[in-house]
């Protein structure tokens, strides 16, 4: 809210106006009382304006509603409800790959945005955790792989960088 003696400075602005409440203390005072529901006085000067810009003698004075209806047209931006998330992929359900290593069929990048921020990020990231699963896949079968992988990861950050660490590990590991 900006002062009274604020909003009065410029609802005085709009005197030149048809029909402003000259010797009318309380219909003045209406319109005081809305041109207060300002935040600043940024908000104010702004809201006046978008009388006065297109203004010519005939033009009527705004009415208190008038008033807060323009304030609040400019206020809103500043109160704008925190947007909604973005919708999920329902491919990789943001994660950037579609499939996966735990236990599915071996991860491809996913089209989306998030696949391609990732994709970007680690370019040949994902073709070394394939690699290294197919191998072990191999080796170890998939059941195998998936629970040894499983095993470890739970205590690990699951990056792709992780990942292809850990199945290194449990490869190195059935290699002795
Ligand atoms: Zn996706």
């Amino acid at each position: 809210m900006i002062s009274k003696e604020m909003a009065a400075g410029y609802c005085l602005k709009f005197g030149q106006m048809r029909n402003f409440p000259r010797d009318m203390p309380a219909a003045f005072g209406e319109l005081v009382l809305a041109m207060e529901c300002s935040d600043t006085e940024e908000i104010a000067r702004r809201a006046t304006a978008t009388f006065l810009d297109n203004a010519d003698p005939e033009t009527p004075c705004p009415m208190p509603r008038n008033i807060r209806e323009a304030i609040y047209a400019i206020q809103e931006p500043v109160y704008e409800a925190p947007r909604p998330p973005e919708p999920v992929c329902p491919d990789c359900e943001d994660s950037g790959i579609v499939g996966g290593f735990l236990g599915g069929p071996r991860g491809i990048w996913c089209d989306c945005l998030s696949g391609q921020k990732l994709k970007a990020k680690h370019p040949g990231e994902l073709d070394a955790v394939n690699e290294v699963y197919d191998k072990l896949t191999a080796r170890l079968g998939k059941k195998e792989t998936t629970r040894e992988l499983l095993a470890r990861i739970a205590s690990e950050r699951r990056t792709l960088a992780n990942v292809t660490q850990i199945l290194s590990s449990i490869d190195a590991g059935r290699q002795q």
